[in-house]
């Protein structure tokens, strides 16, 4: 299948699995996205880009919505774990409706990269849950 194909990005023709390389892919207004998700698609062995054809725009949108959306389930899983708080905290100090979180957590609605990467900061970098709260007003003294 992949025979004659080549990568759009160097003309390589070294096409491998995406199993075998971390695959993240540009989307919207997000500059990358990690693809966690189990997919078919090839990537260039020598320049790691995904190569796909525009046939497949549609299965990409998919898979790169279905990856956001896990990652933003275990970034809300970790938040939780960590903090002891309830997701309406969540809410709050990324200042978006406790609803709306609902929403992209459950895949109804795909967030902007900008929240996106806001519960990717609370989830990774346990300073920033505290220094992110509304109450927080230490700045002065740090
Ligand atoms: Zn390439």
């Amino acid at each position: 299948m992949a025979k004659n194909r080549r990568c759009g990005n160097c003309g390589s023709t070294n096409l491998i699995s995406s199993k075998e390389n971390t695959l993240s892919l540009p989307w919207k207004d997000y500059p990358s996205v990690l693809i966690t998700e189990e997919n078919s698609l090839m990537t260039c062995k020598d320049c790691h880009e995904a190569v796909f054809s525009a046939s497949q725009g549609k299965m990409i949108d998919e898979l790169v919505m279905k990856s956001i959306n896990s990652q933003i389930n275990l970034f809300i899983k970790m938040i939780i774990q960590r903090e002891k708080c309830e997701q309406k905290e969540i809410a709050e100090h990324i200042g978006v409706s406790p609803e709306y979180l609902s929403e992209i957590k459950s895949g109804r609605k795909t967030p902007k990269f900008q929240t996106f990467n806001f519960l990717k900061t609370l989830a990774l970098d346990e300073n920033s849950f505290k220094i992110s709260s509304p109450n927080y007003k230490d700045w002065k003294t740090a």
